[in-house]
């Protein structure tokens, strides 16, 4: 798997989690404010029916005091009878008319005295109330008429539309309410409808007068929670949105601060903190340079640079050395593939590997993919493996070697001096080069026995027909010394430090330049 697909696969569940958890309250939040709302206006809708009912109990209750008063004057002459009936709707609130029935006929009313008109009985729901769009004295108002009846009387109170209408937009004026009584009903504006209201949407209640026959519809229209949220809850949808923020950004945070040294690398690797310093492999006699070793730096937001030293073991113990390699091979050749034709035919780059590289997948094809960015320029791909860390032969490392080697990468052992691989190990794993350690090469001229060795190693070389590098040369003596011995390649801080990408490949044009 490329680096960058795993840098965009650890990148992509970083955000989808942290912004779950900036979606969590606020979605939370909203199902809670949106179910509050809910829940606040079907309230409100119940205390408004209940209100209403309380109201249409105490007009009904004095329409129904004004009809029993009536009531008591049957016996007499409807023009005695008059006057008790006008003071009735004088005096009782609400009251419009009082009539009198006898025989279900009304023969006397507080607006006329004497009439005669024929009442039909079965109108009254429960012989008690009805409700009427208007009448011939008062076409264009509701009224509500409740009839109470002793023997062959009746008595007719007349409730004037009016009070009803403006109580029912009174009770609460965001709800709806609406007034049944039989198979009339009566909206807030008086209009009157006979059949069933269409239900309400929001918080449909109805309540049922335990004293008179009629109900009271409350409910609200569609929208009016948005509304009810608008109201009253813009205070909590701005802590939400904050909560939210706060917490999306926390779990980022914490997501990518690291717990573990080894979660620190993966972080850092995430980042793009390593990069690749080069360092010039030098031709001994004329101070060409032939190849350059890739080595890794840490580029610490905090620390500053951090050499590998430092971290490399842990990379190592971590298993990340593997994708960390990986974009090191990226990005060298990301910068150095365009200037292909300024390394010339076969110059070396180095890689360090370790064992654990070579156990894992993917180092064959990391190293074919780096090649394959260099054509038609042939480069030689070297792996250097440090000699204190032999990699143990196995079915799968003989078949990676062979492989590798196919593709024509190299194999070196770093160290070399420093650890004990036989000259049966050199053999099995087709080593190319030798890379002498700069401990020897620091004891030239200052201590026989290492020169001795120094001197033996060259000579091994020389027989088993490899390559030989000699690193860390600082004086003009250690490379005159080993020149003298035959080594051909030479790599240390007298001819160059490790340097950043860039400056390597400015080196190369100005090297290029004055050829
Ligand atoms: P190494 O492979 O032996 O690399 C050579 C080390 O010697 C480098 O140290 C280099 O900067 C240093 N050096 C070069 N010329 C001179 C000189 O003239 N004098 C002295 N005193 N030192 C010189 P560096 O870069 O600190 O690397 C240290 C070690 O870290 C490397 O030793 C290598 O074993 C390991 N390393 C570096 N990069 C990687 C990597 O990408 N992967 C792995 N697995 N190991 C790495
Ligand atoms: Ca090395
Ligand atoms: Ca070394």
């Amino acid at each position: 798997m490329p680096l960058r697909s795993y840098t965009r696969r650890r990148l992509v569940p970083r955000l989808v989690f942290s912004l779950s958890m900036a979606l969590l309250p606020l979605l939370l939040g909203s199902v809670i404010i949106y179910w509050q709302a809910l829940s606040s206006l079907g309230a409100e809708a119940r205390t408004a029916a209940n209100e209403a009912v309380r109201l249409f109990d105490v007009m009904l209750g004095n329409a129904r005091g004004a009809a029993q008063v009536a009531l008591r004057h049957v016996d007499e002459g409807c023009a005695d009878a008059t006057l008790v009936l006008r003071e009735q709707v004088a005096v009782v609130p609400f009251v419009r008319s009082v009539n009198l029935t006898r025989d279900d006929t009304i023969y006397c009313t507080s607006l006329f005295g004497d009439y005669e008109a024929p009442l039909d009985a079965g109108l009254y729901v429960a012989g008690e109330l009805r409700m009427m769009a208007g009448n011939e004295v008062t076409p264009h108002y509701a009224l509500l008429i409740l009839r109470r009846v002793e023997g062959r009387f009746a008595a007719l109170s007349t409730i004037d539309g009016r009070y009803l209408s403006n109580t029912l937009q009174l009770v609460d004026q965001r709800s709806d309410l609406q007034l049944r009584v039989g198979q009339q009903w009566m909206d807030e504006e008086g209009r009157v409808f006979d059949g069933n209201p269409a239900a309400l949407p929001l918080g449909h209640v109805e309540r049922t007068s335990r004293r008179f026959p009629y109900t009271v519809i409350g409910g609200f229209p569609e929208g009016a929670q948005w509304q009810h949220i608008r109201r009253d809850s813009l205070p909590l949808v701005a802590l939400m949105l904050m909560l939210g923020g706060v917490s999306g950004i926390a779990c980022y945070w914490l997501w990518g601060r690291s717990a573990t040294p080894s979660l620190e690398l993966e972080r850092a690797l995430l980042a793009g903190e390593f990069v690749p310093y080069l360092q010039p492999l030098v031709n001994a006699r004329d101070g060409r340079w032939v190849g350059a070793e890739v080595l890794m730096r840490w580029i610490h937001p905090r620390e500053g640079m951090v050499g590998p030293d430092l971290f490399i073991p842990m990379a190592e113990r971590s298993g990340l050395i593997v994708p960390m390699t990986r974009e090191l091979m990226h990005q060298v050749a990301d910068a150095l593939a365009p200037h292909g034709h300024l390394l010339g035919q076969g110059f070396h780059l180095g890689f360090n590997i370790s064992a654990r590289h070579c156990t894992e997948p993917g180092l064959f094809g990391d190293c074919r993919d780096f090649q394959a960015r260099f054509l038609p320029h042939r480069l030689e791909l070297t792996l250097e493996l440090t000699e204190r860390e032999l990699i143990v032969s196995s079915e799968v490392t003989d078949e990676l070697f062979d492989n590798l080697h196919s593709l024509g990468v190299k194999l070196a052992i770093d160290d070399f001096g420093t650890g004990n691989s036989s000259l049966a190990y050199l053999h099995r794993f087709k080593v190319d080069a030798l890379k002498i350690d700069k401990s020897f090469v620091a004891m030239i001229g200052v201590d026989a026995l290492s020169s001795h060795i120094l001197d033996s190693i060259v000579e091994l070389c020389g027989k088993l027909d490899l390559m030989i590098i000699a690193e860390g040369v600082e004086t003009e003596q250690q490379r005159a010394y080993l020149a003298s011995r035959g080594v051909e390649v030479l790599q240390g801080y007298l001819f160059d430090r490790p340097m950043p990408l860039a400056a390597f490949i400015e080196a190369l044009q100005r090297r290029q330049g004055g050829r």
